[in-house]
């Protein structure tokens, strides 16, 4: 039986706190044997590591870093604290730094603030030799010449780092992905009005795709409506293989390995 993991699933949100093991063990029912929790601020960071730290053993792992919505949040303080926390957990507990990003949809951050805090935190990817959880959302511009000036006095990993739940054209994808980016594919592209997220997945190479459910957002057909969970990742995988014409153990064995490869896993 092949296996899958969640590369982007919000577990340690209020929304899982009555029943969050039972979750955890609905997931492994369906397959799932690991599942990345993503860090939105610093307190929220902190409790994904107290999460990945407890379940480790139940293929709970974190990412860590403050999301352009709460980028306001951000300071020198945060940025110590982000440091010390991936240094002690790296390689282990801690696989990336995110998310992290810009998104002018919402504009909940000042833009000017966004960056700021965007480009502070690839750095610390950088300084870490960590790979990022990007969120972007109507920022491409802004977001791929962030990351081209950081790589231009930095360098960049050779597998940098994921645009999660990517919502990009087409022509973006294909720039995103010349920089080694894999792209992340949720819920949305179960949806019955899907169409740019597909065409995306049509055009990217198998190899850098990787699924996720953004739970408890975004949550995939037939279960729309309703809170989202890490048991549902199949759902999204039994959509890629329609799009690839194969069978879902080949999508899980190639999306898995994606992923072990993207953030180190092993
Ligand atoms: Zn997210």
């Amino acid at each position: 039986m092949a296996f899958w993991i969640d590369t982007h699933a919000h577990l340690q949100s209020e929304s899982y706190a009555a029943d969050f093991e039972d979750v955890l063990t609905k997931a492994h029912a369906a397959g799932i044997n690991t599942i990345l929790l993503p860090g939105t601020d610093w307190p929220d960071s902190q409790l994904a590591v107290e999460l990945a730290t407890r379940y480790f053993e139940h293929g709970i792992i974190a990412a860590i870093g403050v999301h352009p919505h709460d980028a306001k949040t951000f300071s020198p303080q945060v940025a110590m604290n982000l440091r010390e926390l991936a240094l002690q957990h790296r390689g282990r507990e801690v696989v990336a730094i995110g998310e992290i990003g810009l998104d002018y949809h919402y504009d909940f951050s000042p833009r000017d603030i966004q960056k700021q805090v965007f480009r502070e935190q690839l750095e610390l990817a950088c300084d870490l030799d960590l790979p990022v959880v990007i969120h972007d959302r109507e920022a491409t511009a802004d977001t791929l010449a962030i990351i081209a000036e950081v790589a231009a006095h930095r360098g960049l990993r050779d597998i940098p780092g994921v645009f999660h739940c990517f919502s990009g054209s087409v022509e973006t994808a294909k720039i995103v992905l010349k920089h080694g980016f894999y792209l992340g594919f949720d819920g949305p592209i179960t949806f019955k009005n899907a169409k740019k997220a597909l065409d995306v997945l049509a055009v990217c190479p198998r190899d850098r795709v990787v699924l996720e459910t953004d739970s408890p957002y975004l949550t995939p057909e037939p279960h729309r409506g309703h809170r989202n969970s890490p048991a549902y990742l199949p759902l999204i995988g039994a959509r890629v293989a329609e799009v690839w014409d194969c069978s879902l153990e080949t999508v899980a064995k190639q999306t898995t390995r994606n992923a072990q490869q993207l953030f180190l896993l092993k």
